[in-house]
């Protein structure tokens, strides 16, 4: 990594949900070691206790338990972030939840309100608190997916939720435009990692064929994403490389939407 890069992040702080996770701890690292101040909010706190390890600058890194469709555990991760580094540069709201793989008729409603609480809800509040504290010329980046784009039988509240997503992203990218705040989508496609694994697994079961080579057949890249390379394409969208780009949805899919 040259100097350069190093410093890409220096003396700006970033909130990333679902930073104990795949995604989330890959874009941290990278936004961490180019100098970034990093607040990891998760509510699997073991898994945050395991992560923070990977980090070598205890100064530069809070770890905060919050369950982001929690209002109260929004504000609350919002203002520690302030109380330490007094400023927020970016959000990356990227927590978010499966469900389960049913037809819309059988579809528990109950899953049905936790995804749209994770994954909805949870971007709102975060989105709703957070940007207040956000500097003129900072970012938000919510994680889509393929799925927010596109569809296929058996997760409904996954589809909805992703979907939504993007209206979320729209409506806020005008409203934050003015003080040069842009908004955006990152939307992956199928990533080689435990929360993709257990939803073709699922899907495996309930359909009877094999899920992970289906899909593998309808990337155009014939394989499934790893981790770093969604991790490099947030990162990219959280930095000043994207400073043009607001409102926009980023696939990072091998081309299965196409
Ligand atoms: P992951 O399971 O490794 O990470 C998700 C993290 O979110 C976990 O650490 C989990 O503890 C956390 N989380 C869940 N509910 C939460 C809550 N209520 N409050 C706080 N934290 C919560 O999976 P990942 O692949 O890193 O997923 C990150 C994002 O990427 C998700 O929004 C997911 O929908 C999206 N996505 C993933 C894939 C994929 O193939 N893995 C593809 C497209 C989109």
């Amino acid at each position: 990594m040259d100097v350069k890069t190093e410093q890409e992040f220096k003396n700006k702080v970033c909130i990333i949900t679902g930073g104990a996770g795949s995604i989330g701890c890959a874009t941290a690292l990278k936004v961490f070691n180019a100098g970034g101040k990093v607040a990891l909010i998760d509510h699997n706190l073991e898994q945050l206790e395991k992560v923070k390890n990977e980090f070598y600058d205890r100064d530069r890194l809070l770890i905060l338990q919050a369950d982001v469709s929690n209002s109260q555990d929004t504000q609350n991760y919002v203002s520690q972030t302030i109380a330490k580094w007094g400023k927020i540069n970016a959000l990356f709201s990227n927590a978010g939840f499966s469900g389960t793989s049913a037809p819309v008729t059988d579809y528990p409603e109950d899953v049905f309100d936790k995804v749209m609480a994770i994954n909805v809800r949870g971007s709102f509040l975060a989105c709703k608190y957070a940007l207040p504290k956000i500097n003129n010329g900072g970012n938000i980046l919510i994680t889509s997916s393929i799925m927010g784009v596109t569809a296929r039988p058996g997760s409904i509240a996954y589809i909805t939720s992703k979907h939504a997503l993007i209206g979320l992203m729209r409506g806020i990218s005008k409203e934050a435009a003015p003080r040069n705040v842009r908004v955006n989508i990152l939307a992956p496609g199928p990533v080689d990692n435990t929360f993709q694994l257990e939803i073709e697994e699922r899907a495996s079961k309930a359909s009877g064929t094999n899920v992970t080579e289906m899909l593998n057949n309808w990337i155009a890249l014939g394989r499934h994403a790893t981790p770093e390379e969604i991790a490099n394409m947030a990162y990219f969208l959280m930095s000043d490389k994207s400073s043009f780009s607001t409102g926009g949805v980023f696939m990072a899919d091998g081309g299965m939407h196409v």
